[in-house]
């Protein structure tokens, strides 16, 4: 067993998370075969958790570990050691990465690629300039380098209820502000009835982009790193930045972080020690009466989930929740066959995240009906899905929300 752990300690110690390049880096699949295996991945985890993709989880096993090209032996001996089933998934990550990375300034937006912070609150502009009646660009709250959180607000009536979406809080998670923002432009253009129905009968609040900086960082060519995923406020001269979402005030710290200030699970030095989550949350506090429900977007799994994560105990109206999102992942999988899962964080993730955002919704803003998906992909690209997966991942998760979206407010109807 301690063999097995100083090597790991071995393979994950070595790697510094300000690497730039990630040429020949490999990504496994590994199946744990037993309890004590499942065990000594989650230890690793605890320690250098920011070379796990897919961390374990108790419904499907399969736990995804980037492994640099110097430190391969060392993993293959593990394997072998611990008798693990597993399976090469990406053969050079940098060779994906590269192809993540837009290859010039873009003419216009477009949802063929993917887009810098600034294209994107350009669109925001351009949106409101096209529709002055309806959208309006929000300034929800500032981050560490001085940055603005900017969002849309679409306010089709004063009572209708509002749905807030949350993009991007993960730098690294590209496909959540892509969705959220191919979500908005539908939501303003599409001729569906469905998309019209649901566009026109709630008010909209839609930030694509908690962490600016963070994902700023990882479209920087010159000292970025495209596999960034925290803030970008230094904690100690070489451990920058706190997770975003596990910097929330409600069970902050309890379980599944570390508290080592290099790791990508780092929930900070106290709830909402971070400019961002505290200045969106006070944001959202002051917009909470006009809101209904709340969706977080984030990569990757194929995952709808309801709160909470701090806990696998069902929050009192899990049964509607799941009711709702079953209807979700149903209408999901229509157009590409998607196969998505639905259930409760704490269900899904066993080190039970906590301090996020949509447990924060749930527990301290009390809003009653609150998703995080976990999008595109199963595991083939991971965090580095092909924009060519923008347009299809923005199609199908609309659909989801269309479909809960319109039974809710069936429901709602048939409750007054
Ligand atoms: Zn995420």
């Amino acid at each position: 067993m301690w063999r097995i752990i100083v090597l790991w300690t071995v393979i994950m110690g070595l790697s510094t998370s300000d690497m730039v390049s990630y040429e020949g880096y490999k990504v496994f699949s590994v199946y744990p075969s037993t309890d004590r295996h499942l065990e000594l991945l989650q230890l690793s985890i605890k320690q250098y958790g920011s070379w796990f993709w897919k961390e374990p989880s108790k419904l499907d096993g399969e736990v995804q570990v980037m492994i640099p090209p110097n430190q391969l032996q060392t993993f293959y001996e593990i394997m072998h050691i611990t008798k693990s089933t597993f399976k090469l998934q990406i053969k050079n990550v940098q060779k994906l990465i590269n192809h993540t990375i837009p290859e010039n300034q873009s003419q216009g937006f477009d949802f063929q690629s993917y887009h810098t912070l600034e294209e994107i609150y350009e669109y925001l502009e351009e949106l409101a300039k096209k529709y002055p009646n309806k959208v309006q660009v929000v300034v929800g709250g500032k981050t560490y380098e001085g940055r603005q959180i900017k969002g849309v607000k679409i306010i089709n009536h004063e009572n209708n209820p509002g749905i807030f979406i949350e993009g991007g809080i993960h730098a690294k998670e590209w496909i959540s502000p892509a969705t959220a923002m191919y979500i908005l432009h539908q939501l303003l253009t599409s001729t569906n009835v469905k998309v019209k129905f649901v566009a026109d009968h709630y008010n909209w609040f839609i930030f694509p982009i908690f962490n600016p900086d963070g994902y700023a960082f990882t479209f920087n060519k010159t000292h970025g790193d495209r596999l960034w995923r925290k803030s970008r406020k230094p904690f100690s001269p070489n451990c920058i930045g706190a997770n975003l979402n596990r910097n929330w005030d409600f069970q902050w710290n309890t379980s599944g972080i570390n508290n080592n200030a290099c790791s990508d699970t780092y929930p900070g030095n106290r709830a909402f020690s971070e400019i961002e989550t505290k200045t969106m949350s006070e944001y959202i506090k002051s917009v909470k009466n006009q809101l209904y429900a709340y969706i977080a977007f984030h990569s990757y799994g194929q995952l709808l989930m309801t709160p909470y994560g701090y806990t696998n105990a069902h929050i009192f109206n899990y049964d509607h929740l799941h009711k709702i999102s079953s209807i979700g992942i149903k209408a999901l999988q229509q157009k590409y066959n998607t196969v998505y899962k639905t259930g409760c964080i704490g269900e899904f993730f066993t080190n039970l995240p906590s301090g996020l955002s949509v447990d924060y919704m749930a527990g301290v803003l009390k809003k009653s009906v609150v998703y995080l998906y976990n999008l595109r992909d199963k595991n083939e690209y991971g965090f580095l899905l092909p924009p060519e997966q923008i347009i299809p991942t923005g199609e199908e998760t609309l659909d989801s929300l269309v479909a809960m979206f319109i039974e809710l407010y069936l429901n709602n109807i048939q409750d007054n």
